[in-house]
Formats: C-alpha cells, structure tokens, sequence
C-alpha cells in the first residue's frame, strides 16, 4: 500500500491540471519532495481523444495514456499514487487523509503546500449512473474501456446521445464511423445552446445536410425504459429504440472535497482562486476544471472547462505551490471541434455573453469559398462571425465553421481580443494569397469591411 515519506507538495488529482502542477513544482523546487494522489487506475490522460478511440481512429483506449506512474517518476522525479482517492482535507493540522483501493482503511499524510486539481464530473441530471449497462458517460478512460467493451460484445447498432454539445457532436460522428445508427436528443433548440443562434444554425445545417444523424432537439421531457439495460427512450413521448445510451450534458466542477475543507466556492459553484490560484484556505492552491476562471473580455467569473485552461493553471499553481509568484491572468477561452468534414472553432464571448455584461455589441458574418474555385470545391466554404463593441470596433469574438482553417482563422482573433485591438486592422492587412493555400480575399478582410 502507499505510504508517502517526508510529503512536501501533494496534489490531488493527477490529469491535466494535476500532471503540469506537478511537474512544474518539482521543477521550481528539484530539492522538495512532490507527490501526486490520484483515484483513478490511470494517470495524465489524453480525455480530448476519447471521441477518436470511439470512431477507432486511435485503436485503443490504452493509448490514451501520456504517462505511468513510473515513467513521470523517471522523467520528472515525482511520485504518483494511482487508485488513491483523498477522503478529507484538515486545514489546521495541513494533512490530507487518503484511501487506497486495496483498503478500507484511511490514512493521513502532512503538507506543506497543496494544489487541488480534483477536475470535473460528468452531469447526469436522469441519474442513469450505475443503474444500466448501456449507458455511458465519456469522461474518462475508465468511461471508455466500459464502452469499448460493451460495443464489442453487442449486435444492436442503435446509439442515442443525450446532449448536443461539443463532446456529444464528437461522440455522433465517432459512432457514425463505426457504422451505428445514431440519434441526438437536446432540450435546446439547437446544438451547441452556449453558442449565439447564427453558429448553432448552421452547425444544425451540416448535421441535417451532411449526415444520416436522427436529432430531436427542443425535447422537454425523457423518460427511460427497460431493466439492467435502457431499451427505449420516450422523447416527447416519441419511443425511440436504442442498444447504446451516451450522456454527454456536460460537467460540473468537482468540488466535494475543497467544500468539505471550507475552502470558498465562487459564484459558478466552482472553487473560486485569486490571480495566484491561491484558494480561501493558506498555503491551499487550485488549478483545472474544478475552478472558475475570469473571463478576459467581460471580467466576469465564468466556468469554461477546458484542457488548454487546465494545463496552463496547473503550471501557475504548480509554481507558486513551490513558492514562486507567478499570475494565472484572466483568460481568453478557444475551442474547437471536427464535426464530420468541417470543424468549428471559437474564441471570446458571444454576443449573448456581451451583451449580458452590458456591452454594446455589433456582429456580422460571412461565407466565403476556401480557395479560388479552381482549388476549392463549391460546397468547400468558410463561414466567419465576429462580435465587436460598437463604439470602439474592439473584437469581443469570433467563430468560424469550415476547413482546418478555422484553428488558424480563430488564433488570430484571439490576439486581436488579447491585444484589444479595433478589427480596423484588418481591413488593410496584406494576407497570404496563393491560389492552391490560400484564398485572394481573406474571410477577416472580408468580415472587417463588412463593419464599415
Ligand atoms: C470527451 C472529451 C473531449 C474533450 N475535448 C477537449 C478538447 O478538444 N479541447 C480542450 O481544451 N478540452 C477538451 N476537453 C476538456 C478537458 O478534458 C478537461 O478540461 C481537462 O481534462 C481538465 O483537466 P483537469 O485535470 O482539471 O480535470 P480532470 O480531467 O477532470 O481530472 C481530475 C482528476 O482528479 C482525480 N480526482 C478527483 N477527485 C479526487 C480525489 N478526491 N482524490 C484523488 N484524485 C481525485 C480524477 O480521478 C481525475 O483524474 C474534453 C473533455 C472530454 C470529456
């Protein structure tokens, strides 16, 4: 069983966040002993890829792994605990109490500094969890080797995905290549209900026009049949058979354990830091998916969980765990998706979100071919739309749905936000043109002059 000697740094959880606190506290501090405690069998996993080990374009869940214990203790000279979970936090004493899966008993290991990083859980407002065989959350690798096995072991080819967010959309796509007939149920009216209407609009056009998918969206009520295993679901009173039941309805920050230590919740219901990642209780730092962050362009608390923000606040908390003073400043969010042959890519806020923080928004949008016409196919476009504060003409953000040029298209608009510069910029920027890479009218130019 584990039993940590002379504990200096611990973290709690051992993912994104937890894997970069550690390595960069060992780093800052190479004489200070750092351990990380994780309940999970697996450690420092890559979650973004689950979708592709769905549509088995990455063959194995297993390859999901970025490290084992051993190989993070050979490359960065800190210890991990897997299948060990932290019960309790006693601030006083600074001692953490843990439980390792081969017993029952508990134990209690000392500190000196701590960094949080207990991530998120899956939401499952049905409570389906543990009740039926074929269901699934896909948040974990766990959640994944569950699935894989059962899909292997199943003839029925019907999947029903309840939520049509980024990671349901990916999943869709994921069972679709494996030949399973798929439908997607949503309360909203539209996929992706956290994006403005003009983008989820047209993400439903290219899952209406582009697939074989069955989605019900502006579904009120669920209910579920079957015993072990869901059979039918009534959406609406709509029966619809299914072998496979996927819930992808988001995640909620994990913050059982920083409650029950007293440590202060923020106004999103997650772990509220200061620009230290500092929590309410000393010598206690948070990073990941179990904090809020603030948003760059509104100032606001916002919880917007993402891997890249994951990493990037386990490094501050990881340094200044160690003793250091580095700032996790507010932070300018992007994400992006495949969804079949286009992807989509985000940046900022959208007008909703501004307009919500009491600015005065302006937006405008446009389709443009991807190439010249020799180059790109008819139906090979890239549509823009940015938000931008109507007085000052600052961009607020961006979304682009189209070729792999979106991740580029969405970079630039990020450090135009960042910078908080008038998209007048744009306008007379020379782009790249070369007919078979890039098209003779930029989208941004094209955008940009669309606002004057
Ligand atoms: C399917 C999917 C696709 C995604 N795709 C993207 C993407 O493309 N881009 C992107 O930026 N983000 C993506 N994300 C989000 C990203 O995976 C998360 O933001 C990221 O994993 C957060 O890292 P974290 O370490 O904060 O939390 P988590 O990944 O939730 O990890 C927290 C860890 O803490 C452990 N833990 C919790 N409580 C305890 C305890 N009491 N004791 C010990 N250990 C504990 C858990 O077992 C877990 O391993 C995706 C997420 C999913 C589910």
């Amino acid at each position: 069983m584990y039993k940590p000697a002379n504990t200096d740094i611990i973290i709690i959880g051992g993912n994104a966040a937890g894997a970069a606190a550690a390595a960069r506290a060992k780093r800052k501090a190479p004489k200070r002993n750092v351990f990380i405690l994780e309940a999970s069998p697996y450690f420092s996993t890559a979650t973004c890829d689950i979708p592709y080990v769905v549509s088995e374009e990455i063959k194995s869940p297993r390859e999901l792994l970025h490290f084992t214990p051993e190989r993070f203790l050979l490359e960065k000279n800190v210890e991990v605990s897997v299948n060990t979970q932290v019960v309790g936090i006693d601030t006083k004493a600074k001692q953490v109490l843990y439980r390792s899966a081969q017993s029952t008993s508990e134990h209690a290991v000392g500190y000196s500094s701590l960094v949080l990083a207990t991530g998120s859980v899956a939401r499952d407002p049905y409570q389906l969890a543990g009740k039926y065989t074929n269901h699934f959350f896909l948040k974990s690798v766990e959640d994944l080797e569950r699935l894989v096995h059962f899909t292997a072991s199943i003839a029925g080819k019907n999947v029903i995905i309840l939520g049509a967010g980024y990671i349901g959309l990916e999943a869709a796509e994921g069972f679709v290549k494996k030949g399973f007939s798929v439908t997607i149920i949503d309360q909203a009216a539209l996929p992706l209900n956290n994006q403005d209407i003009e983008v989820s609009q047209k993400v439903a056009e290219i899952l209406k026009l582009q697939t074989q998918i069955d989605v019900f969206f502006g579904v009120k009520t669920l209910k579920f049949f079957g015993n072990n295993a869901i059979t039918k679901i009534s959406a609406d009173g709509r029966l619809l058979e299914c072998d496979i039941v996927i819930s992808a309805l988001g995640v909620s920050p994990n913050t059982e354990l920083a409650k029950s230590a007293g440590i202060k919740l923020g106004v999103t219901g997650a772990v509220k830091v200061s620009s230290k990642t500092e929590t309410s209780v000393d010598k206690i730092y948070a990073a990941g998916d179990c904090c809020e962050i603030t948003d760059a362009v509104t100032g606001q608390p916002v919880y917007r969980p993402l891997a890249t923000t994951a990493r990037a606040m386990g490094w501050v908390a990881g340094e200044n765990a160690a003793g250091g003073r580095e700032v996790f400043a507010p932070r300018i969010t992007s994400s992006g998706f495949r969804l079949f042959s286009s992807f989509v890519a985000f940046t900022g806020v959208t007008e909703f979100q501004a307009k919500n923080r009491g600015l005065i928004t302006q937006s405008v949008s446009a389709e443009v071919g991807r190439l010249v016409p020799f180059f790109a196919k008819r139906h090979e476009t890239t549509f823009g739309r940015l938000v931008v504060e109507k007085n000052t003409h600052r961009l607020l953000g961006a979304s682009f749905i189209g070729g792999k040029e979106v991740a580029g298209l969405t970079d630039m608009a990020t450090l135009l936000i960042q910078q908080k510069l008038p998209v007048t910029v744009l306008k007379d920027m020379s782009f790249v043109y070369s007919p078979p890479l890039a098209p003779f009218t930029h989208l941004l130019s094209i955008l940009s002059k669309k606002l004057f």
